[in-house]
């Protein structure tokens, strides 16, 4: 007996369970709302990223600078606050003057459990289930760090992907957030009009650049996020200003389609 064809082979089988399995809304409906594409950021605006947890990455990228340096705590620490100053993440001064693997450097820098150190709003679960859209995960940390700290929330099955500043090498350097060249790409895999995305975040150059690209903005003000106090009110480029995810699902902070 002859066996199927490779095409029919392709055909008879079964459609790749990730995306439904992972897709919080019914494919069925075309509201533009279930259209939405939410590109969530991570630390300050999904959970509340204790000074426990910064003192740990500090504490861990430290050690890495120092292991893949060979030099002492002060001038580790001195580079390592230099190039997040210089270029946004250390990591990316660390490939570009002294030619490290990023991977690696990030693996080592964030070797630490990080869930009894997680803290979020109440009922973070829930309220992201309510929220009409497909959800993307747009962190520049690295990806096991970022599932670690959506596991321990109970909401990494809300989300169709995650990026992570592992998927941010673009032509052989890192891009994360807020490149403009990464934000085109997310919006081509994304497939939707710029309009239909909203990016959101506690950083407000993150948002700046997504503006720029044409996606809604919803700004998560958290106090300990760096430059965040610096705007009392809300910038041209936000579109809505919240201080949990929840309140983006009541009256006036709902993003109107
Ligand atoms: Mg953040």
């Amino acid at each position: 007996m002859i066996g199927p064809s490779a095409t029919q082979r392709r055909l008879l089988a079964p459609a790749a369970p990730h995306r439904a399995r992972h897709h919080p809304t019914p494919l069925g409906r075309r509201s533009s709302a279930s259209q939405r594409v939410w590109l969530f950021d991570l630390d300050n605006t999904l959970h509340d990223c204790s000074k426990a947890i910064f003192d740990a990455i500090d504490h861990n990228m430290t050690q890495a600078v120092i292991e893949a340096l060979d030099v002492d705590m002060g001038e580790a620490h001195r580079l390592r606050v230099r190039y997040w100053r210089l270029y946004g993440a250390t990591v990316i001064g660390m490939v570009r003057h002294h030619g490290v693997d990023a991977a690696a450097f990030l693996e080592r820098s964030h070797r630490f459990d990080p869930a009894p150190l997680v803290h979020s709003e109440t009922g973070l679960a829930e309220k992201l289930r309510a929220l009409k859209g497909r959800k993307i995960l747009l962190t520049n940390a690295p990806m096991q760090y970022a599932r670690q700290v959506l596991k321990t929330l109970g909401i990494l099955q809300q989300f169709e992907s995650l990026w992570s500043i592992d998927h941010m090498i673009l032509q052989g350097r890192i891009k994360p957030k807020p490149s403009s060249a990464l934000m085109k790409q997310v919006l081509a895999r994304v497939g939707q009009p710029a309009s239909n995305v909203v990016l959101v975040e506690d950083t407000l150059k993150n948002l700046k650049a997504a503006r720029k690209l044409g996606m809604k903005t919803v700004h998560v003000f958290h106090p300990g996020t760096p430059f965040s106090g610096l705007h009392a009110g809300r910038s041209a480029y936000v579109d809505v200003r919240v201080n949990s995810i929840g309140r983006l699902l009541t009256g006036r902070h709902a993003l109107r389609d």
